[in-house]
Parts: structure tokens; sequence; C-alpha cells
């Protein structure tokens, strides 16, 4: 059996929002305190590969009891996703290995940008705590290997930028897109899904997100057994958001919160 740990469900900001007084960002449900979207893989075969170094990184990890990493797989190269990657250090360190970074062509030529100290070609001599070693591997659509592991990789438009989705096993993660393309809708209605987990920011529409019709339609099309929503920002209340899953006839989804643990195959 695979396992994906919910690191976090959160927007860019997280929830509660630094400074917001609304009743979402003051409630005392667990399930409404989000750090930024991550998720853990450990295969059925025992690999661990985390998916975004988002800026919570070390406590998500912490939180988990995270010990080993063997992969990273970054969907694109957004603050919210990649601006924890030097809290992968530690692993570097205690493997002493460089650790793979996967992402598309278009992500790791930003992170080249974003990360010279790290991915650049001209490193300084490394002097003090050190950096992390970390190398990029491009994947295309399609195909991949992450560690031994096969992967289904795909095109996301996610506003100015392509946000990778992918499908491991049984289960299809599409987090940080404005709308599924309707190939990949169709690819994933057959494949059967027993999870989808897919980006459902807010109730309204948005310009690089789903809102709530657009991941209703999303959920029509590819039909999985169960479903979770992820990516949430403070608009949403996790009770309101479950019964309104539930009124709509969507009795496999919920929203998903932190620490979440689904076991696919
Ligand atoms: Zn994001
Ligand atoms: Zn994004």
């Amino acid at each position: 059996m695979n396992t994906l740990t919910v690191l976090g469900s959160g927007t860019s900001t997280g929830v509660p929002i630094l400074g917001c007084n609304c009743h979402i960002c003051q409630s005392t449900n667990p399930a409404n305190k989000r750090l930024r979207t991550s998720v853990f893989l450990t295969t059925a075969r025992g690999k661990k590969i985390v998916v975004d170094t988002s800026p919570d990184l070390r406590s998500q990890l912490l939180r988990a009891d995270v010990r080993h990493v063997d992969a990273a797989l970054i969907t694109h190269d957004h603050a919210d996703h990649t601006h924890g990657i030097d809290d992968l250090r530690p692993f570097c360190f205690h493997q002493n290995q460089s650790l793979p970074v996967h992402c598309s062509a278009e992500t790791a030529q930003s992170l080249r940008r974003k990360f010279d100290y790290i991915f650049g070609t001209n490193l300084r001599p490394v002097i003090g705590g050190g950096i992390p070693r970390l190398h990029l591997q491009e994947f295309h659509s399609g195909a991949a290997l992450i560690t031994d592991e096969k992967f289904t990789m795909f095109s996301l438009p996610h506003g100015y930028v392509t946000s990778t989705g992918f499908m491991h096993g049984k289960l299809a993660y599409l987090t940080d897109c404005h709308s599924i393309p309707t190939a990949v809708a169709e690819q994933l209605r057959q494949a059967d899904l027993e999870w989808l987990i897919i980006d459902c920011v807010k109730p309204e529409p948005h310009d690089t997100h789903m809102g709530y019709e657009q991941t209703r339609t999303a959920l029509e099309q590819i039909k999985p057994r169960r479903a979770g929503l992820i990516h949430m920002g403070h608009e949403w209340d996790h009770e309101v958001l479950a019964e309104r899953l539930i009124k709509d006839g969507f009795h496999g989804a919920a929203p998903l919160k932190d620490g979440d643990l689904i076991r696919y195959s």
C-alpha cells in the first residue's frame, strides 16, 4: 500500500492569514489551520518522496516525523511551493548524498535562477553550514520515474506558469491549476482512480486556481472513488465545505486537512 500524508492543505498565505480578523482565521477548529500545500508520499516499496518544498517545510516534516527523503518533486516555481527548499539540507547531511529534485523543464529553468547558490554553475567553495546538495532532474508530460516509481505527469494551466499534476498508482494529485484540460480529465476517468486530490481555493472562480464550480465539474468528469480538496484559502470553513460537497451529492469527497493520511494502491 502507498500512503500520502497531507503536510499542508492551505493556499499561498496559509490559514490563518497574518493580520486577518475574519471568522475563519479566528476559528478554533484545528481543521481550519492550514500550512502551505505540500504532501509526502511513502510508496509500497518504501520510497519517500516530498512533493513541493513549502515555506513551512521544516515544521511540516517534524510534525509528520519524516526522517528520510529519497527525492523531491516540485510542481511549479511559486514561492509557496519552493521557498522551503533549504529545509532539505539535513537529509543531504544525514544521508551524505545529493538528492534529486524532479520538475518540468520550465520549473527547472526558474529554480536555477531563483536558487542559483544551489543549482548555479559557478558555485563558490562551501564555508560554514553549507548548502543543500540537490540536483535537478527534468521530466516531460507523460511517463516519468521518480526514484524507481512510475509516475504519469500532466501539464496544468496555472496563470502565467504551467504546473505539474501527477498520477501514481491509483491516486492523482492536481494542485495549483485553474482548469483541468479535457484530455487529462478523460485519461484520469479511464484510470478509475481510488483517490483524486484537487485544487479548490475558494467558493468563487479565481484566475489561477479552481473555484468550487470548477472543482465540482472536474469531479463529475473524472469520477474518482474518493476525492480530497486542497490549497484552500480563508474563504472556506472546513465543515461548511464538507457539508456542501455532501449536499451536492459528492459523498466520497471532502476537504483535506493538515496531517491527513491517505492510503492507495
Ligand atoms: Zn500554491
Ligand atoms: Zn501556484
